[in-house]
């Protein structure tokens, strides 16, 4: 019997959709039990008002759908966004990088598709994602912090993710009343110190001189810039202070930090891990860890969303996955 007809007289398999939309681009893939099928970005146009990002997204699902291979169904969709978001509601509250208020985003794309809608917080699907397959991989109790545009947590405790309305790991903002105006309309959060953004503003605002980001101010401390050293130490400072009240407040003994400033490295981490020893006292010192899936975390959320969505044993799928993420045979696993 010819290849093609076996293929052909079998069941097609089941698939997902996944987006990690950003204020900037979506990322999609399409993925089936056993990894990555197809992948692609699409600017998120957020520019062009709510409603136009919103259309990016709906557009983005069906650019997925249509790559499907033949021998595939779609089963379920996972979308994972940024901001204030409600997972039981199925509802984003709110994204100051999209602009959408209380957008009924489950709802609409069910709607669309007539497919399962799995729904998340980015940052929250990012460190599922590194829970089940990445760093996290076999621990009840961890903190996922990211540390990237902007700064948030997502709490692991006791094999749960804590949502609480959304609200739950919003660490960047508020807490103080003195410092820096912050986009949130408080004062001195630990965002307008302690994030990636923050880090290559502040430089510019001491210096005068435009930089490619926190990665250009690292290499100036490096080279021995007396305000680009200031800056980051700033910025460790501040994140040590977070840090240790996250462990203070849930006890965990596993921190994994995320998001873009995790590239770099020890640059980062060991300055970190001495902060935060210093302000701990009864309780034990947390392992302090990198995030292992990159830029690509979301989207591995999202698809884990979708399965779920789906209702499919989502344990074998896990196994795949994380023997994927660990040999990193899929494209683009640890982008
Ligand atoms: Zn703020």
């Amino acid at each position: 019997m010819p290849v093609s007809q076996t293929i052909g007289n079998s069941p097609p398999q089941p698939a997902v959709v996944a987006l990690d939309v950003g204020g900037t681009f979506v990322k999609w893939l399409v993925a089936d039990r056993t990894g990555v099928l197809r992948r692609g970005t699409t600017p998120t146009r957020a520019a062009d008002g709510p409603e136009r990002s919103f259309g990016v997204v709906l557009d983005t699902v069906d650019t997925a759908l249509a790559a499907l291979p033949s021998t595939h169904t779609p089963v379920g969709i996972g979308l994972a966004v940024p901001g204030t978001v409600d997972e039981r509601r199925g509802v984003c509250v709110y994204s100051e990088n999209l602009g959408w208020r209380e957008l009924p985003v489950v709802e609409r794309v069910l709607r669309h598709t007539g497919l399962p809608v799995g729904f998340g917080h980015d940052v929250r699907s990012a460190a599922t994602a590194e829970w089940r397959l990445g760093a996290g991989r076999g621990i009840a109790d961890q903190v996922y912090v990211s540390v990237g545009t902007g700064l948030a947590a997502a709490l692991l405790l006791d094999g749960r993710l804590v949502v609480s309305g959304g609200y739950a790991g919003e660490i960047g903002h508020g807490g103080t009343l003195e410092g820096e105006p912050c986009t949130c309309g408080g004062r001195g959060c630990a965002e307008t110190v302690a994030s990636a953004a923050a880090i290559a503003r502040r430089y510019t605002a001491s210096t005068g001189i435009p930089v490619d980001g926190a990665r250009d101010v690292l290499a100036r401390a490096r080279e021995g810039d007396a305000v680009a050293h200031r800056v980051w130490e700033d910025a460790v400072e501040v994140l040590g202070s977070v840090v240790a009240d996250l462990i203070r407040v849930t006890g965990v003994a596993r921190i994994v930090i995320g998001g873009g400033l995790v590239h770099a490295g020890e640059a980062l981490l060991t300055p970190l891990r001495d902060r935060v020893r210093e302000r701990l006292t009864v309780h034990p010192t947390a392992h302090i860890l990198p995030a292992v899936l990159g830029g690509a975390a979301g989207s591995w959320g999202a698809a884990l969303l979708g399965w779920e969505a789906a209702d499919i044993d989502l344990d074998p799928i896990l196994t795949a996955y994380a023997d994927a993420v660990r040999t990193r045979s899929e494209p683009g696993a640890a982008e």
